[in-house]
């Protein structure tokens, strides 16, 4: 079994009367140790998937199970001690991530001593998780005094604090210039390799595909396309291939630009070819039918 796994995952959202279906039938496996990133338009779920898997949010049907736990049936208790210890948050706003007032060092131990953690073993877990991430120089420096990119790294080596199996990174790049965004990487990518920790990034930027080993597409509230890279022993790529994702009810998303150069509508007919499968558009007589 995977580390985390996501099967018809659904979440819905009740707003006064409406309803807005987050995410429907979401199916995904992430083993432990990948790095991997979710990309995907505005408003395809990206967000509630986090939430749900860092245990801020509850799914409103399916199954979700991250190592041991069962995020559907857990009881507030658990879900907070779940959130405490087994997942580590950075997000967009680096002042969501840090206390203002606190230094680089005071911020890392902050949830140590949430979770009881003894203040010398705080104080050598901050500094050998700040000298990780490249910061080992910065400990008695408040978020004001550090750049934008040295800020998300206190915030990942906040993340890491208490030993979480789970990272997750909600755009941590959003904000950080290009030089930035690839150390910030650069260090979840390390971590990732040094610690065993799961990796998950939430991110717009186009550039990613190549700092990571797996991208998942998203539309819709479910898993659209997936990019893998395999790479040599060096670090080099050796290729990269996109797929689109056949989900367990054998549904899968065609590119979107494909439905619109063949003006697929709600009805397609599909065929069995020698080695492949074939789909045309589903009104009757029309041309490739006929072929
Ligand atoms: P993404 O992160 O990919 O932009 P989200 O997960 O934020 O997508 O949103 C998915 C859908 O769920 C959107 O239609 C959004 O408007 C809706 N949504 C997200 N959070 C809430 C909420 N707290 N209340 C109501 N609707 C929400």
């Amino acid at each position: 079994m995977s580390f985390i796994e996501c099967e018809n995952l659904v979440k819905i959202y009740k707003v006064a009367d409406l309803e807005v279906v987050a995410l429907q039938g979401l199916d995904l496996q992430i083993q432990a140790g990948e790095m991997m990133a979710l990309v995907g338009p505005s408003g395809s779920g990206k967000s509630t998937l986090m939430n749900i898997l860092g245990g801020l949010d509850t799914p409103t049907a399916g199954h979700v199970q991250v190592g041991e736990h069962d995020l559907l049936h857990m009881s507030r208790r658990q879900q907070v001690a779940y959130r405490r210890r087994e997942v580590g948050f950075v997000w967009q706003q680096t002042a969501r991530n840090l206390l203002g007032y606190l230094t680089a060092q005071e911020n890392v131990e902050l949830p140590m001593a949430l979770n009881g953690v003894p203040s010398r073993e705080r104080r050598l877990r901050a500094r050998e998780l700040l000298d990780r991430v490249g910061l080992g120089h910065r400990l008695d420096h408040r978020p004001d005094r550090l750049s934008g990119g040295e800020q998300q790294r206190v915030a990942i080596a906040v993340g890491m604090a208490n030993r979480p199996r789970l990272l997750l990174a909600d755009e941590p790049t959003g904000e950080v210039d290009s030089e930035a965004a690839e150390q910030i990487f650069q260090t979840m990518r390390d971590l990732s390799h040094d610690f065993g920790v799961t990796v998950i990034v939430v991110t717009h930027d186009v550039g990613v595909s190549a700092r990571v080993d797996r991208v998942v597409g998203m539309r819709d509230g479910r898993t659209s396309i997936e990019i893998l890279r395999r790479r040599d022993e060096h670090g080099q790529t050796l290729s990269e291939d996109e797929y689109v994702i056949l989900d367990r009810a054998g549904r899968l998303q065609l590119p979107q630009a494909y439905i619109d150069s063949l003006g697929l509508g709600e009805l397609a007919r599909v065929r069995l070819l020698e080695d492949h499968i074939g789909v045309w558009p589903g009104e009757p007589n029309s041309k490739n039918e006929q072929e």
